[in-house]
Order: C-alpha cells, then structure tokens, then sequence
C-alpha cells in the first residue's frame, strides 16, 4: 500500500481527502545539521533550544549501562531480536516486579491496527503486591520467589506470545537484578511470614558517577525485635499475605527500575528529589565545570518514615528557592537524548518507551501538581 491513511473507522472515505506520503515528499523542508551540543555531546535537531538537554551543562548523569546480550536484543537484526522488540512491553511488564494500575486506550494500543499509540488518561501507578499469590496463576514480583522449580513455565503460561528461548536469555539476564537476586534468595528462609521483608526507597547512590547498587542497598529482611540498618531506611513493605497492594510513590528512586527491569537491569534508581546540578561560575568566560560536595540524605540516620519524608519535603522546598536540584523534567530531558559517544538502549525500545515515557510525563505533571 502506496498510501498512509489516518481517519476513523466507518469514516466515509469519499469525503474525505487522505494525504498520500508521495505528495509529501516533494515538499518537505530539510533541517540543516547543527553541531553536537558543547556541554553534553546531545544530537541537536535545528532550531532546538540550545539549553534543554542538560540546562547549559548544569546537569550530567553518567551513561545508562545494560549487560552486552540484553543489549544485543535491543539492537540485532536477527528474528529473535525483532521479535522481542515487536512484543517488548509484554516482556517487559512479565518481568516486573510492579504492576501496572492505569486507564489506557487497548484499542488504540492493539498490534496491526495503524499507528501504535499508547494513551492514558488520570494517573498511573504502580503496585507491590504480595509475595505468595492469594490464588491462582503468580505475577510480577511472585514469579520470582513462587516456585523456582517451574519458574520458566510459569512465566511462560502468562502468554502464548512470548518465545522460550528468549524468556529463557532473559531469566538468566535478570540474574544479575538486585531485586531479583534478592526475592530469589526468600525462598530458602524458613517461616518467611514471621520477618519483615522490605524494598528501600532509594538505593542512596550518587548518579553522577560511575556505581551500580547491590542487593543491600535496595532490599533487606529482618525479624521484627532485630534492629538493623534496613529496618531504619525508609523502605516498602513487601507482606507475604496481605490480600493488598501498595502504591509506589512516583519519587521514590526504586518507582522505575522496579516497573522497568528491562530498561534498568542493573536496579538503577530513577529521578529522586536529592540529585544535585553542578554549579556553574557566574562568570562565563571562565565558565568549568565543578560539582558541589555531595549532600545526598543518609538512610542510615533516619529512623521513622515520617522524618525521611520531612527531610524530601525540605529538600524540595530547598530546591524550590535555590534550584539546585534536578527536576523530573531536567532529569527525562537529559535522559532521552542521543549522543555520539553512548548506545542509549531505551531509545531502542519502542513501545516499551511509548509507555516508560508516558509514565514519567505523568510523574512531571503530578510533581507539578504536587510541589508548585
Ligand atoms: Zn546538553
């Protein structure tokens, strides 16, 4: 077919005058090439604002890293490859340790229907549910911990779409998640029911720099008398029977990889509130990069939720005065650009990226709604 058709269905066509993608050629206007942006390597497009990539070099974040076969998957050319790429949200959200509660079009979000658009209305969330199923088939974080004998058939009973060989690569992939490493290693703890098991709300790790976190920084396991450094870290309570979900909060630093294991294999935190911008000279000409000394919250210090709480509330209030602070927006601006010397993996990732952004557009708005 010569002719790309938009229209709705049952629409009169005769009435209509479609635009056929040969008359467009002959009249589209060529951006010229811009150089690379001077501050961050980002690939401009013409007339882009200069600043918007990573706020005329105030922001820098160290590249995204993914282990070399996942990375494979998002880039090959082979079958398997374009396969998981075609059906990469169902993978995905298998996969995750959250799930997914959001009003979205499934019409509009159906294969082999026109133009795939991922569309939402209200808010997404995010939840963490129980770590033994109550009844039934287990999901998301269960499939983890929930017999590990069969673990690879019941991810495979989700969906008849998905390939062995390519569910298997991403179990052993996954190997590697803090998260996973984590629930995995339940399964060998006698009368589990009786400890707290939780998840941190941030892994407390600088992304500025070069630093992947480990199974300790994001999750821990205790019995209710001990006291340990988890149990004072602001932390989500996984239960092992509660018949409820918990939402997870849009800033908490764990909101993204936990949805997203496949965009952040390796556990990276996402946004958080305490990621500092690096200070630039008033004077221009002697305009050099420094960074201020690191003041991230200590979990270590805290003991109750609600002061962890105060203390985000005043760091946002800080960061209202002083913007010294990295917004959602400055954060997913810097992260979606393409630039010369980094594979971002995520803009590869197609529908899964249709919804990984429309989840933190949301994340924009409420903290919008929320703290200005
Ligand atoms: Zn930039």
């Amino acid at each position: 077919m010569s002719s790309t058709m938009v229209g709705k269905k049952g629409y009169n066509s005769k009435k209509k005058s479609y635009t056929y993608v040969g008359q467009l050629q002959s009249d589209y206007v060529l951006l010229k090439t811009v150089p690379n942006f001077k501050f961050c390597g980002a690939k401009k497009f013409e007339y882009e604002p200069p600043g918007f990539c990573c706020n005329n070099g105030s922001i820098k974040l160290v590249s995204h890293e993914m282990p070399a076969e996942l990375q494979n998957l998002y880039l090959g050319t082979t079958e398997e490859c374009k396969h998981f790429r075609t059906y990469i949200r169902k993978y995905n959200n298998m996969f995750a340790f959250t799930s997914l509660g959001v009003n979205y079009d499934n019409e509009l979000a159906k294969r082999n229907r026109g133009i795939y658009i991922f569309r939402v209305q209200g808010k997404m969330y995010h939840f963490i549910n129980d770590l033994l199923p109550p009844s039934g088939r287990a999901k998301n974080l269960q499939l983890y911990f929930y017999d590990n004998d069969n673990e690879l058939a019941n991810i495979m009973a989700c969906s008849e779409k998905m390939h062995e060989s390519i569910v298997k690569k991403l179990m052993n992939i996954l190997r590697i998640n803090p998260y996973s490493i984590f629930l995995k290693s339940l399964i060998d703890v006698p009368n589990i029911s009786n400890y707290n098991i939780a998840l941190k709300y941030d892994s407390g790790l600088d992304q500025r720099v070069y630093n992947l976190p480990t199974t300790s920084e994001v999750a821990g396991i205790w019995v209710e008398k001990e006291t340990t450094e988890v149990s004072y870290a602001p932390h989500i309570r996984i239960y092992t029977h509660s018949n409820r979900s918990q939402i997870v909060n849009y800033y908490y630093g764990c909101y993204d990889p936990l949805q997203y294991p496949l965009l952040f294999p390796y556990g990276q935190s996402g946004w958080n509130c305490d990621i500092k911008k690096i200070i630039q000279p008033k004077d221009t000409s002697k305009r050099r990069a420094f960074c201020e000394h690191e003041e991230l919250l200590s979990i270590r210090n805290m003991y109750f939720v609600d002061g962890y709480l105060d203390m985000k509330a005043q760091n946002l209030e800080k960061g209202k005065r002083k913007r010294d602070n990295i917004s959602v927006r400055e954060y997913y601006c810097y992260k979606f650009q393409m630039r010369e010397d980094e594979t971002n993996e995520t803009l590869h990732s197609r529908r899964l990226f249709q919804q990984y952004s429309v989840d933190e557009h949301i994340k924009l708005e409420t903290q919008r709604l929320d703290f200005f």
